[in-house]
């Protein structure tokens, strides 16, 4: 067999799916194809009789005769049933696609042994498969496979075209048989092949298509998780690696008069160990002559926005000017009243800058901002805009990131000629094993510790038929003096209806608790009258809050001890832990309660049983991933995942990425450049991940 050069000489490939190929999976070479992965694996090993067959199998091999074709119905309900027998016992085979072909291909060979392979589902009385796969022989000896079959993802579009799973895998054995003859160049240092063991890249190719055993099969996983992980954790590494080293960073030596009276005279309480712990590692990026690049994670109510304060006094000492970005209105104009009420008497200016802001104080904080006479500075993304100019931008902290975008933050970096330091704070907690992927190149800290004397919130999930009870629950709550929240959904597509929702749910609070004051707040109001209904709020006026997940982030209100979240199915899970944080801010004993329908699927009664039995926000987010895979999480989905992983998976695969970034950290440490001889593969694969964005962290 001569060498083939483009996919579509390919056996079994051809232009027409060439291009399919290309244009619904980015396959564009044999060697793409190659590193198109299976989603799994079906054991074909075994043949199964119909008598065996219970309703809840999944995939099943068969092996009998079709006889009895039949096409029933019209239009769009037209199907061809047949029926399969083996000598144990009939089913029923259906067809609704593809039914010339299937007609042509099988309804003449009454005498034909097949094999029939599908997922059987009972209904009526009797066992059917649905479109299944049939073969004249066993496909296993063919591709000389000990039962493990691979099963690839394709799209609708290739499926109709007949380009289903096992057409690909026809193709792909055509691959695997070139891949023998023309084995591809190793894509793994050889002295790391060797000192780890891992398996050879062109049996790894093989196995992972065409499985020779369990065993080998996990090899070649393994090596091919690693590789993949391994090349992200290098090209991460190394631009963080070189970033320190060639970007100046600004230096705060100092600890002066600003940080010292405040921790003297106007802090509060103590601080809690890990916000000392974490004071520390920001004072040593400062002072370190690099810029500091930090992501700050802690659950909610861990006390943030003090360590984030500190740190903008520790620029304010260096003749620094800093900023805080929060995404919300509410959240920025919270900050600031909070931030000065503390800094009473520490003699550090500092302003609020939203896009309510009146022009004259605008042009007020614009020229303080100028000339210096304003330390610090708390805002949305008003910051952001080109007429905020500062004399000398120091320190840039960035809280609630995940909802802000990339460009977003990268406009804050480039206010000063020195970059400025960045922290950046979130309290939707990434999974280790996303944060070292999608942040891998900032410096991490954790807040691991709530201030003491918290009591924990008690978490409840009930349906509709508890109301009753509730409502006096919330009646008890506000007569010892509480307030409650009451947060209804309000998500894009479904806006006007979702608003209906609040509204009405709203006059039905007023109703059923006409001897309390009740306000509101959502999104569509102006900012003044969400403010008016906030205060309201804040200030104790109003015993109960109807809202929607306005209120979601950093909302500061200790009186508040109950939160009801209406059809917190509808919730992801990290949305529903923010809300929950907005309670258990003072010392009473606080509660949350998750009302939902009777009619709710397995994965939703899971999710809120996970916010039942935990308040840990990294639990949460862990369980997060698991259940929806790092594209689909929350704090991840605004910004995005950087790249699509083609094996690996940062849910399941934890020990390869942390062993992966281990080698990668190793290497680099040897050889910041990879400019050694062993080395000098990796560049050459770095260049060819074309694939892979990671520059993301880079702006963050
Ligand atoms: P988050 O991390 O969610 O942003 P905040 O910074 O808003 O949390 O802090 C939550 C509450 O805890 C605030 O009322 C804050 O004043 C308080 N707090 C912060 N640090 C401490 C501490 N060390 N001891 C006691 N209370 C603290
Ligand atoms: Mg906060």
């Amino acid at each position: 067999m001569p060498e083939i050069k483009e996919l579509q000489y390919l056996k079994g490939v051809g232009p027409q799916r060439a291009k399919l190929l290309e244009t619904e999976l980015g396959i564009k070479s044999i060697d793409d194809l190659l590193h198109y992965f299976p989603y799994r694996y079906v054991d074909r090993s075994h043949i199964y009789s119909v008598r065996d067959l219970r309703p809840d199998m999944p995939y099943v091999q068969l092996r009998g005769y079709i006889s009895g074709f039949q096409t029933i119905g019209e239009g769009r309900k037209k199907r061809i049933t047949a029926t399969f027998a083996d000598n144990t016992g009939k089913m029923e085979l259906t067809w609704f696609k593809g039914l010339k072909y299937v007609e042509n291909k099988f309804s003449n060979k009454p005498n034909t042994e097949f094999y029939v392979f599908g997922k059987p589902v009972f209904f009526g009385g009797k066992f059917s498969i649905v479109h299944p796969e049939i073969d004249e022989q066993n496909p296993m000896n063919e591709m000389k496979v000990n039962g493990l079959q691979a099963m690839y993802n394709t799209t609708e579009k290739m499926k109709s075209a007949f380009l289903n799973s096992k057409a690909l895998q026809t193709i792909m054995y055509a691959a695997v048989k070139h891949l023998q003859e023309y084995p591809q160049p190793e894509s793994l240092p050889e002295y790391l092949i060797e000192k780890y063991r891992f398996m050879r890249l062109n049996y790894a190719l093989r196995n992972v298509h065409f499985p020779v055993s369990q065993e080998l099969l996990k090899s070649a996983q393994n090596r091919l998780k690693f590789e993949e992980l391994f090349y992200i954790q290098l090209s991460i590494l190394r631009k963080r690696i070189h970033r320190e080293n060639n970007t100046g960073g600004l230096l705060f030596p100092h600890i002066g008069d600003y940080f010292n009276r405040f921790y003297k005279n106007n802090l509060p309480f103590e601080l809690t160990n890990a916000q000392k712990r974490v004071l520390r590692e920001i004072r040593s990026d400062v002072g370190s002559g690099k810029q500091m690049n930090r992501l700050l994670q802690g659950d909610v109510g861990s006390g943030k926005t003090l360590v984030a304060l500190m740190a903008m006094l520790m620029a304010a000492d260096n003749n620094y000017q800093a900023c805080m970005m929060a995404p919300t209105e509410i959240l920025a104009t919270q900050h600031y009243l909070n931030l000065s009420e503390m800094l009473q008497g520490t003699g550090v200016n500092i302003a609020l800058l939203t896009g309510s802001t009146k022009k004259k104080e605008r042009d007020e904080i614009h020229s303080a901002l100028r000339n210096g006479s304003l330390h610090i500075l708390i805002g949305t993304h008003a910051l952001i805009e080109d007429t905020v100019q500062f004399q000398n931008l120091g320190l840039v902290v960035i809280d609630e990131q995940h909802r802000f975008g990339v460009e977003q933050r990268a406009k804050l970096w480039s206010k000063n000629d020195t970059p400025p330091h960045i922290l950046v704070m979130t309290a939707t907690p990434i999974p280790r094993t996303l944060a070292m992927t999608i942040y891998g190149d900032l410096r991490v800290s954790v807040i691991d510790e709530l201030p003491p004397g918290r009591t924990p919130i008690q978490t409840y999930h009930y349906y509709d038929n508890k109301r009753e009870s509730i409502n006096n629950f919330i009646r008890t709550q506000v007569q010892s003096g509480r307030q409650i929240y009451i947060v209804y959904p309000l998500i894009q597509e479904s806006e006007k209806i979702d608003l209906k929702n609040l509204e009405d749910g709203y006059e039905d609070v007023k109703k059923k608790f006409p001897e309390f004051n009740i306000c509101m707040v959502h999104g569509k109001m102006k900012p003044a009258e969400k403010e008016e209904e906030m205060q309201k709020f804040v200030r104790g006026e109003a015993q109960i809050m109807v809202a929607t997940t306005v209120i979601e982030v950093g909302v500061n209100v200790p009186n508040a001890t109950v939160m009801i979240i209406e059809n917190a199915n509808r919730f992801g899970l990290s949305q529903l832990h923010q809300l929950r944080g907005r309670v258990g801010r003072g010392s009473n004993q606080s509660y949350c309660i998750l009302m939902s329908p009777y009619q709710i699927s397995q994965e939703t009664k899971q999710r809120l049983e996970i916010m039942v039995q935990t308040n840990d926000g990294f639990e949460i987010s862990e369980a997060d991933l698991k259940m929806r895979g790092p594209g689909d999480m929350e704090g991840t989905a605004q910004s995005g995942l950087p790249f699509e992983l083609r094996i690996a998976n940062l849910a399941k695969d934890e020990h390869i990425l942390e062993f992966a970034r281990k080698v990668a950290l190793e290497i680099l440490q040897d050889d910041p450049r990879l400019e050694k001889q062993q080395n000098s593969l990796l560049p050459v694969q770095l260049a060819k991940m074309t694939h892979i964005r990671t520059d993301l962290s880079e702006i963050s």
